[in-house]
């Protein structure tokens, strides 16, 4: 077992000035944690068996050499566990920090299995990138050879930025499109900062930046650009644009002010942690401070959208779900974090309408009980007759799931094939659709996912497009 070094106690000098001695402290403490961060790390690779069956290898999407780096992190060689982690991962440090791992990596653990509790994967794939970053290992790409060919990708999400950073690295000229005025997608909108810091994710938009991708953000395609130009202008074009259609409860009272949907909540509270003014946010409208608010739905985004709540100050948070604990679409880890933050969950609560007159004042709630599985096996809740009541409440937030925009008729491409989710159809490793030269990935092709299969996604994408360029399809299809 590698060695490990010992925490180390600093003594405070209190006859110090107080503000030397405040960033003595914080010197101190940053040295302490670095310490304790690296022997922790370390402690958790070497408790890794090399199983020679890496279960946990295979229940990653993107297939992470996981034992390998777990290794040569427990010998403290963190640079060469840099590199191979790097090697089939675009953003490490981001699936560290966001990856269910419970359902992926972490949960099929051969020592996990066992009984003696997981080797804690994401936090050391987290530590190992954040290390390369420190220490400056992480360097802008630099292509060996430039291409004339170029790519545009409509979407800076994971998705697409993932696709844009192996295709710059072979030398493709690469423009990404985005609608927000920052690139990261939900990495940076969506999912709120105490689960993924918005530096981390900024630090990844300017490496790519800085490598010669071009960001093109304020343009929305359909929009302030034509799909049919974006295609003139480049040799092949991938669509990574997310899903981003709220589903919506349509029930007495749902025009109210007050019941607003948790993308908008979740765009503004991110917002203002960058330090915009967000005139939504100073008006009150999506601001939780002093409210009571209640949170529809079970899913991770509703998670957020309670737990971003608390933080802003709200008097009370209450999530309800229409069916219980063990059957909800979200992370018990997640329930756990925002029940210990003083969230209330209402299982077997359902909306049948809201009270007020302008503004909403309650939600009409329903109790249900579970009933006989549906063809796909689950539970379906039933109503229980008399046991309605009223959730008193000041900002109700609907997070009930995404649904893909209708980008045929947005973009006037009736050729642009969909499924009958309206996600876009596409090749399942290559991501080609209907249309010749332009391909999809990400959520708007498998529907509201994760982070790591838009990554897996992206990156499979720009494969099969390299090898279009190289087969020089796509000069041919412009004659
Ligand atoms: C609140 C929330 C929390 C989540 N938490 C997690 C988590 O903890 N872990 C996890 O793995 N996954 C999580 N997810 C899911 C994850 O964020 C998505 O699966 C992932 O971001 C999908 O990546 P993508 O690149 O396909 O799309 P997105 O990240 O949605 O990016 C799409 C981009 O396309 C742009 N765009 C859309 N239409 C246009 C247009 N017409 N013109 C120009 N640009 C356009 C958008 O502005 C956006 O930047 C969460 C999702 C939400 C909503
Ligand atoms: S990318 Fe996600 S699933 Fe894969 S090893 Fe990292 S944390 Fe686990």
């Amino acid at each position: 077992m590698a060695k490990q070094p010992m925490l180390k106690f600093v003594q405070i000098d209190r006859d110090m000035p107080a503000k030397r001695d405040a960033g003595k402290r914080r010197e101190d403490f940053d040295e302490i944690y670095a310490e304790y961060a690296d022997a922790k790390a370390k402690e958790q690779s070497s408790r890794c068996s090399q199983c020679g069956v890496p279960y946990c290898q295979s229940h990653c999407p993107l297939h992470n050499n996981i034992p390998d780096w777990l290794r040569l992190t427990a010998e403290g060689r963190l640079q060469e566990a840099y590199e191979v982690s790097q090697a089939t991962n675009t953003f490490p440090e981001i699936c560290g920090r966001i990856c269910p791992q419970d359902r992926l990596c972490e949960g099929n653990c051969v020592i996990e299995q066992s009984g003696h509790g997981t080797v804690t994967i994401g936090a050391v794939e987290k530590y190992i990138t954040d290390t390369a970053w420190e220490n400056g290992w992480v360097q802008p790409i630099s292509p060996a050879q430039e291409r004339t060919e170029s790519v545009g990708i409509i979407g800076g999400g994971p998705g697409g930025l993932a696709a844009a950073d192996v295709l710059r690295r072979a030398g493709v000229q690469v423009t990404v499109y985005d609608r927000h005025d920052r690139a990261g997608g939900l990495l940076t909108y969506g999912i709120p900062g105490f689960k993924l810091e918005k530096d981390v994710v900024m630090r990844r938009n300017e490496q790519l930046e800085q490598g010669g991708v071009t960001f093109r953000l304020g343009c929305a395609v359909g929009e302030d650009i034509s799909f049919e130009e974006i295609r003139a202008r480049h040799d092949a074009v991938i669509i990574a644009t997310g899903v981003y259609k709220s589903r919506d409860l349509a029930m007495p009272g749902s025009g109210l002010q007050g019941i607003e949907k948790a993308i908008d909540f979740l765009t503004v509270s991110n917002r203002k942690s960058f330090g915009d003014t967000v005139e939504d946010f100073e008006s009150g409208k999506l601001n939780a401070q002093g409210k009571r608010v209640v949170v529809i739905g079970g899913g991770d985004t509703a998670m957020d959208c309670v737990r971003t709540s608390i933080r802003q100050g709200a008097t009370s948070v209450k999530c309800l779900y229409r069916r219980d604990r063990a059957n909800m679409p979200g992370s018990q880890r997640e329930v756990a974090n925002a029940e210990e933050e003083g969230v209330i969950f209402e299982w077997l609560s359902a909306p049948k309408g809201f009270a007020g007159d302008d503004a909403v004042t309650g939600v009409m709630v329903q109790k249900m009980r579970l009933g006989a599985p549906d063809a796909s096996g689950r539970q379906s809740p039933e109503v229980i007759e008399g046991a309605d009541y009223v959730e008193d409440a000041d900002l109700v937030i609907k997070a009930l799931g995404f649904e893909p925009e209708d980008l045929p008729t947005l973009w006037e491409q009736p050729e642009l094939a969909v499924t009958r989710w309206g996600t876009i159809r596409a090749e399942f490793t290559t991501g080609e659709t209907a249309l010749d030269g332009v391909y999809a990935v990400g959520d708007i092709v498998r529907g509201a996912s994760l982070v790591v299969w838009a990554i897996r996604d992206g990156r499979d994408c720009a494969d099969a497009v390299l090898k279009r360029l190289n087969s020089g399809a796509a000069a041919i299809a412009a004659e």
